[in-house]
């Protein structure tokens, strides 16, 4: 039994939105929206951050990207073409970026002019 709350949304023990899937990613749609589009994509193994998963396993890392672009594209915010309207990917790491849940996951954000730099 883990404490960690997205590898229990992975095990099924929390509800979660999900947006899709594949056999090492999960997409969820967040609980607290800070645009129309607001999805969290998490690899499906616990790793605190993206340094420690590039360390570990490269390849998720990139197959979190992968998925994180085609969640974009599945809500309209990119195409098979060009970056058109536009989505931004945030991935909080520590403290001063104001991580509050240590299981990396990625911040697909879009649906309004989101403005820079960020907060
Ligand atoms: P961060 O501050 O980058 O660690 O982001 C954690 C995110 O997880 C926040 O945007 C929260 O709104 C979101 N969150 C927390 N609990 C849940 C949940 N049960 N389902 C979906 N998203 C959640
Ligand atoms: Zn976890």
């Amino acid at each position: 039994m883990t404490d960690c709350l997205f590898c229990r949304m992975v095990a099924g023990e929390i509800p979660a939105d999900v947006v899709s899937e594949t056999d090492r990613t999960l997409a969820f749609r967040d609980i607290n929206p800070q645009a129309p589009t607001h999805v969290l994509v998490i690899p499906k193994d616990h790793h605190a951050t993206a340094g420690a998963l590039v360390g570990a396993d490269p390849q998720l890392l990139a197959e979190v990207v992968a998925a994180a672009h085609a969640v974009a594209v599945q809500e309209g915010l990119a195409t098979a073409d060009g970056p058109e309207p536009g989505y931004r990917l945030v991935a909080n790491t520590g403290p001063a970026a104001g991580q509050t849940v240590h299981h990396l996951h990625v911040h697909v954000l879009g649906g309004r002019d989101l403005g820079w730099p960020p907060g």
